[in-house]
């Protein structure tokens, strides 16, 4: 929390900006304008080693909007209504108790600290999984299935034993049975909860799944939930998804408005969080720019000189590549039939432009983290987990397009699982079933979180290995390849084991996909006939 000593001397610096802006907005002298960019620059340097959220950018913005006026780039009537809606955001967030400017967020540290920072390629650091089960032969086959997809994982037969080992060493997520003799269900939840709050991810698995042990579970803080028997597969996906969610992927978010000023504030707000955020100020820059940026969430305003908002937002929604993009107004008008007129033309949701800057920040965090889950859902090959033909093909074509922007590297492997007519044969389609689903799981837990796993159909796979170069990710694959021979996909059957063939091409030395996937097609063919079992670049 600020001290009071803070919180008062930021009174006295409000009153002289208000004051300074008061002359400075009704004058035609200069000098007046000047001596306002002055007062805003002196207290903007008196915050800046505060982290107080937002204010310094927004004293920020306002002293560029300043200079720009000064310069002439401004005409005064612009520069007056950009410092009178920033002005105006001061002063009504000054009136608000606690003063979300002022306030020194918690999350918002937090957010900062969840920046992903993503590691160069090199090894993976390695998850550590940690089961606690009473029944070890149940604990013990979990356990080794799980260590193929190199997780290291430890068994513990009860909470007593795992808390001796948390003395040495903490687990990123603990799968935790909630029936066992030592323990009650509520002491298993208790437990549960204590172990969320020191940030270890918590999965349940139960034979039994009520209503009423779901609803402990969800106040735990678990992160999801298996049925027992348990699928390994889907086992494998519940904590690769679990541990991702902690990480903020980077979102590209797209605000159109005619006032630079709001561009300005909010790209300093959202620089807070993991996003990219792109300003346009014309609506045919936007929808021109858009088909490369691939925006996650789209703000709009709605009234601008030349268009209106709401034709933009039913232009958007004509195209079928933005319909998991949410679409936010942000307007002064809260009208019910503005409100109706705007969720009529596809948009999903209004925000007031006076809201406090930090909810308008949840607001937008929210729908942008629910969209982009549904969207993985949605995106999804059932049978094995990894994204669909569909999402992969639209996938690489998305690299194609960000590589003319920016070349950096990207590989495409297609592979293909060998003799797998004769897995079918010999131990039915749903071992086969089994396998591919072993498979995908492996290829996703061995890549890169940016790295991108498609099934391309039948025994095919498309992996994207994003901004790596192409002898890295052919050391990558093949040591996925040598992993793969020794994986045993299905449990109760260890015979059955399978490798596979693959073409790496460096999708940089290709404008167009179809020739990218035909030369990785010859390559995988040559593999084939080469004896199967191998990569070839
Ligand atoms: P090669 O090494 O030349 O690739 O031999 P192969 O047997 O893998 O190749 P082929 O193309 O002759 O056979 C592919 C088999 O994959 C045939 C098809 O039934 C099987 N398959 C495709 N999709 C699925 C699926 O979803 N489940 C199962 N169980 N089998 C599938
Ligand atoms: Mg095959
Ligand atoms: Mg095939």
């Amino acid at each position: 929390m600020l001290s009071n000593d803070t919180c008062e001397q930021y009174k006295q610096d409000l009153k002289r900006l208000v004051q300074s802006w008061s002359v400075a907005r009704v004058s035609k002298k200069s000098k007046d304008l000047t001596s306002f960019r002055n007062t805003v620059s002196e207290v903007a340097q008196s915050y800046a080693s505060f982290p107080l959220f937002t204010l310094h950018e927004m004293l920020q913005s306002m002293q560029s909007t300043c200079e720009r006026g000064m310069s002439g780039q401004y005409s005064s009537v612009r520069t007056k209504a950009d410092i009178d809606w920033l002005m105006n955001q001061l002063i009504r967030s000054n009136k608000l108790t606690p003063d979300p400017i002022l306030s020194e967020s918690d999350e918002n540290e937090e957010l900062l600290l969840d920046r992903k920072t993503q590691p160069a390629y090199g090894p993976q650091s390695i998850v550590k999984v940690a089961i606690i089960d009473d029944e070890k032969s149940v604990g013990g086959l979990l356990k080794a299935m799980l260590e193929q997809f190199s997780f290291d994982v430890s068994y513990f037969e009860s909470t007593a034993d795992f808390e001796i080992s948390l003395q040495q060493t903490q687990p990123d997520l603990v799968l935790l049975d909630i029936t066992m003799p030592a323990i009650s269900t509520e002491q298993v939840f208790d437990f549960a909860q204590q172990l969320v709050q020191r940030n270890i991810k918590v999965i349940t698995c139960s034979s039994l799944f009520n209503f009423e042990t779901r609803l402990h579970a969800v106040r735990a803080g678990v992160s999801d939930y298996a049925v027992k028997p348990v699928n390994v597969y889907s086992l494998v996906e519940k904590i690769t998804r679990s541990l991702k969610r902690q990480v903020n992927q980077n979102y590209q978010i797209v605000m159109l408005d005619d006032q630079v000023s709001m561009g300005e504030f909010y790209q300093a707000v959202f620089s807070h969080v993991n996003v990219d955020f792109h300003f346009f100020q014309q609506a045919e820059e936007l929808l021109d720019a858009i088909e490369h940026l691939q925006p996650d969430l789209f703000l709009l305003d709605r009234i601008m000189p030349s268009v209106n908002g709401l034709e933009v937002a039913s232009m958007i929604r004509q195209d079928p590549k933005f319909d998991f993009s949410p679409i936010v107004f942000l307007t002064a008008d809260e009208q019910l039939d503005t409100k109706l007129n705007i969720l009529a033309h596809g948009a999903d949701d209004l925000i007031a432009k006076n809201t406090p800057t930090p909810l308008v920040l949840k607001q937008v965090m929210a729908r942008l983290e629910r969209s982009a889950f549904i969207k993985s859902f949605v995106s999804k090959d059932p049978l094995t987990g990894v994204l669909n033909h569909g999402q992969i093909v639209e996938a690489a074509n998305h690299q194609l397009r960000l590589h003319k922007r920016h070349p950096t590297p990207c590989v495409l492997a297609l592979i293909d699982v060998d003799h797998f007519k004769d897995v079918n044969d010999s131990h039915g389609h749903s071992a086969g079933d089994l396998v591919l689903n072993g498979l995908g799981q492996l290829l996703q837990s061995s890549v890169r979180e940016t790295d991108l796993v498609g099934r391309y159909g039948g025994e095919e796979f498309v992996i994207l290995f994003v901004d790596c170069e192409l002898a890295q990710a052919h050391k990558k694959l093949d040591a996925i390849r040598e992993r793969c021979t020794k994986m045993h996909f299905v449990q109760h059957k260890p015979s059955i084991a399978i490798s596979f063939s693959g073409g790496l091409v460096d999708l940089s030395e290709h404008k167009e996909l179809p020739p990218a996937i035909s030369e990785a097609d010859r390559l995988l063919y040559l593999a084939k006939e080469s004896g199967r079992n191998q990569i070839k670049i």
